[in-house]
């Protein structure tokens, strides 16, 4: 008997079965239909004894103290502040826009105080900013937008910045100084082992049983556990009942170089030119030393495995459904950035994920405070276990 099952052994799944696991003394069984741990973010070394993330390069990231304190418990870290290059008009220049992509792009010399003259004079006024669109033209203007964020959004997502939620490109800032990092985050750091050892140390736990190869639908009417916790994506959860959420997918294509270096940033994208995105050098986020390096190309999919929720109104109305049915489905609970179909980062599933386990045991501190104990055939189990979906 498992207190809890737990559909992914991604972020939100591993942080929750090593709290309650650990914190609470919860029997977990954690399942995954893929054949590894770490979800997404999951990282190996190939064939050649490179570092790699099978899923596409995974930084680290973020303002939360907590967040960071708590991953500390299970990693050591590699201080590692991310840049990007973006190749437009022939150059590789820094993005986020900032003030040496203007001076390079332009040839020019201005001071920061100049290029912010300048992005004024280029700047469209824009009333209501809604779209991923109006954040930019907002900011840079029309072409520094053609350059730098119209073709790249519409590879990426399959759709015109001017249909996406302003989220989307409010992600990446600009910038009139000459900061070229990503992110300006107080925490910039890489696990130093990786994350896949980080994830088995969060597992390693008598409390914790996992299964790997295993989509839940194959085990959920024969092992028996109180509650569950579901990670996957929220609209196969209910058997697409309302019909199927948009999500964004990727197919990483990776390669290996038999030489010792091989770009000029760890990122570079490419708004303009090819079928890919960006190409990531994994040795540049990890610092592994290698005499040949590994590189991956990220090409984005309609079809494929569920990477990215897609932001727009439509499908924020579409999943307020799921939502609603998700908030009254009694002994689940939906975390993660699938499950909650929203385009989230590591650190704000997991303090998400730590959201959850503080309100599970708020609740059950109550429950065996306040409610008298349940027995026999009237098991919680036994209802649960039948109102969970099942393939038939
Ligand atoms: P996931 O990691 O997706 O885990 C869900 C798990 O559930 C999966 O392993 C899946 O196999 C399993 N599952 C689903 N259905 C079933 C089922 N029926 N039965 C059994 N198992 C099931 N975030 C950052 O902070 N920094 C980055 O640089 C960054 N880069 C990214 C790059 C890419 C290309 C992508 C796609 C994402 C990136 N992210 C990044 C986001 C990050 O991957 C996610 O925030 C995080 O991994 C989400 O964790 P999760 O547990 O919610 O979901
Ligand atoms: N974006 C862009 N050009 C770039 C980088 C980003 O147009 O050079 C837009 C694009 O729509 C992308 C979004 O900004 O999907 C968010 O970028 P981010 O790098 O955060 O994407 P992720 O790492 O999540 O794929």
């Amino acid at each position: 008997m498992f207190d809890y099952l737990i559909v992914g052994a991604g972020f939100a799944g591993s942080v929750l079965a090593e709290r309650l696991a650990t914190r609470s003394n919860k029997k977990v069984l954690i399942v995954d239909k893929r054949s590894h741990i770490a979800g997404n973010a999951y990282d190996h070394y190939n064939e050649e004894g490179i570092l790699v993330h099978k899923y596409g390069p995974h930084i680290f990231h973020t303002n939360s103290k907590d967040v960071f304190e708590y991953l500390s418990n299970f990693t050591d870290w590699r201080p590692y502040e991310h840049r990007v290059l973006a190749s437009v008009d022939g150059q590789l220049v820094p993005m986020p826009i900032n003030l040496d992509t203007i001076n390079k792009l332009y040839g020019l010399n201005l001071n920061s105080f100049e290029v912010e003259q300048f992005l004024e004079s280029q700047a469209e006024e824009v009333p209501v900013i809604r779209t991923s669109e109006d954040v930019v033209v907002s900011k840079v203007g029309r072409q520094l937008y053609e350059k730098f964020f119209r073709n790249y959004t519409r590879k990426q997502w399959g759709l015109d910045p001017s249909e996406l939620d302003k989220s989307v490109t409010s992600r990446v800032p600009t910038r009139t100084n000459r900061d070229d990092r990503y992110f300006t985050d107080t925490y910039q750091a890489m696990p130093l082992h990786g994350y896949t050892r980080m994830f088995e140390r969060m597992l390693e736990h008598p409390n914790i049983s996992i299964m790997l190869n295993t989509d839940y639908h194959d085990i959920i009417d024969f092992i028996p556990f109180k509650e569950m916790i579901f990670t996957g994506p929220v609209d196969e959860y209910f058997d697409f009942k309302f019909g199927k959420l948009p999500y964004r997918s990727l197919e990483f294509k990776h390669e290996t170089l038999n030489t010792e270096n091989a770009l000029a940033a760890a990122v570079v994208n490419y708004p303009n030119d090819n079928l890919y995105t960006r190409i990531t050098e994994f040795k540049a986020l990890t610092g592994q030393k290698h005499p040949k390096t590994s590189l991956v190309y990220e090409y984005p999919k309609a079809e494929g495995d569920p990477y990215y929720p897609v932001p727009q109104p439509q499908n924020a109305e579409l999943y307020s459904k799921y939502k609603k049915l998700a908030d009254e489905t009694p002994g689940v609970h939906f975390v993660g950035r699938l499950a909650t179909y929203r385009y989230y980062n590591m650190d704000q599933v997991v303090a998400q994920a730590l959201t959850l386990y503080k309100k599970l045991t708020e609740k059950t501190e109550e429950a065996t405070t306040k409610l008298p104990p349940i027995t026999g055939s009237t098991s919680i189990i036994d209802k649960i276990v039948k109102r969970a979906p099942s393939k038939e």
